[in-house]
């Protein structure tokens, strides 16, 4: 099935859609006609996700082989221009393509940039001064920086970034609330539905940001004559702002041990202890987060809670994944 096939399943069987840069996804479109080589995570996340690829160079017209571009810097502005003359400027091109794209694929919940790339790098990109010297290495790459700016809720990850597991983690993470949340929107937008959405994130956004934790809460509390997109907006910006900060053992332990709680009168003292005793071990590093979450989940496999059992906490992507394997 090719990937826009998949694209126009109903969105209740889909996959999460991540964008990822066409020569990445195995295409020649490189200035020289080269591709680039995934590394293993993004080869995961391809197999795990469905995935459309879009290069923002060959977009707007650009061929293979092409001159080379880089970043320039203009005053306050960051450009993108032939590196040999800097007398084309493309940026303008590739901002309207990112707003192209967007437009072309509503359901995408995350993209996956490109390492280094003017156009499709994500931090640490070479800017050169207007007579070519190079600057600093600071930059995000010009299609980027405009994918942010039109979705500012997109999750953003390039190849090289994927490598570190934390990073890889958040962002799988983002991506698969973001599909949910588009999901949602894509049956209507009801009062019922966001608390329902928040409902099942909460441990989640516990875990990572308790402030925005304690303000979501509230947010939801009396909807009746509110305006429900408003609400809708200011929730998800403070959701996906929440997951964004990295979530750490610490506080992994203070959402471990609230779910636990769940199970206080059903299970016998020693398996309690058990627990207890895990989650200690994960809190000093001696097993990774898997460990105490998949003795949660036998726990209440054995005991189910209507409640707990729809945590996203508890499996917020698939776990073939192997992403808390390393946390
Ligand atoms: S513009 Fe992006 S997708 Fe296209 S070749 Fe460069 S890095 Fe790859």
């Amino acid at each position: 099935m090719d990937n826009n096939a998949r694209e126009q399943r109903p969105h209740a069987a889909a996959k999460p859609l991540l964008g990822i840069g066409s020569c990445l996804a195995g295409n020649a479109v490189r200035y020289n006609g080269d591709t680039k080589k995934p590394n293993q995570h993004v080869r995961d996340l391809c197999e795990h996700f469905d995935t459309r690829a879009f290069c923002p160079e060959m977009g707007i017209g650009l061929g293979v082989p092409r001159p080379p571009i880089h970043l320039v810097s203009v005053g306050d502005e960051i450009r993108i221009k032939d590196a040999d003359t800097h007398e084309h400027d493309y940026t303008d091109a590739i901002r309207d393509y990112a707003r192209q794209t967007l437009d072309a694929a509503p359901q995408l919940c995350g993209y996956i940039l490109v390492k280094g790339s003017p156009s499709c790098g994500y931090g640490r990109v070479k800017r050169y001064t207007q007579d070519g010297n190079y600057m600093a290495s600071d930059q995000d790459g010009v299609f980027a920086t405009a994918l942010a700016e039109f979705d500012p809720l997109l999750p953003l990850e390039d190849d090289g970034r994927l490598n570190d597991p934390c990073l890889r983690e958040s962002f799988v993470t983002r991506a698969c609330v973001y599909h949910a949340w588009k999901e949602l929107l894509a049956d209507g937008l009801s009062a019922h539905r966001l608390i329902e959405f928040y409902s099942r994130h909460k441990y989640l956004v516990m875990a990572h940001d308790v402030p925005s934790y304690r303000e979501l809460g509230p947010l939801l509390a009396d909807l009746r004559g509110r305006d429900l997109d408003a609400v809708a907006r200011q929730f998800i910006t403070t959701l996906m702002g929440a997951l964004k900060r990295p979530a750490t053992r610490r506080s992994h332990c203070n959402v471990l041990f609230h779910i636990s709680g769940y199970l206080k009168k059903r299970l016998p003292p020693e398996q309690r202890q058990r627990l207890a005793a895990l989650i200690e071990d994960y809190r000093v590093g001696r097993v990774p987060l898997v460990v105490p979450i998949t003795m949660l989940r036998h726990h209440f496999a054995d005991h189910p809670d209507a409640y707990i059992e729809q945590q996203a906490f508890l499996a917020p992507y698939p776990d073939d994944l192997r992403l808390r394997n390393l946390l």
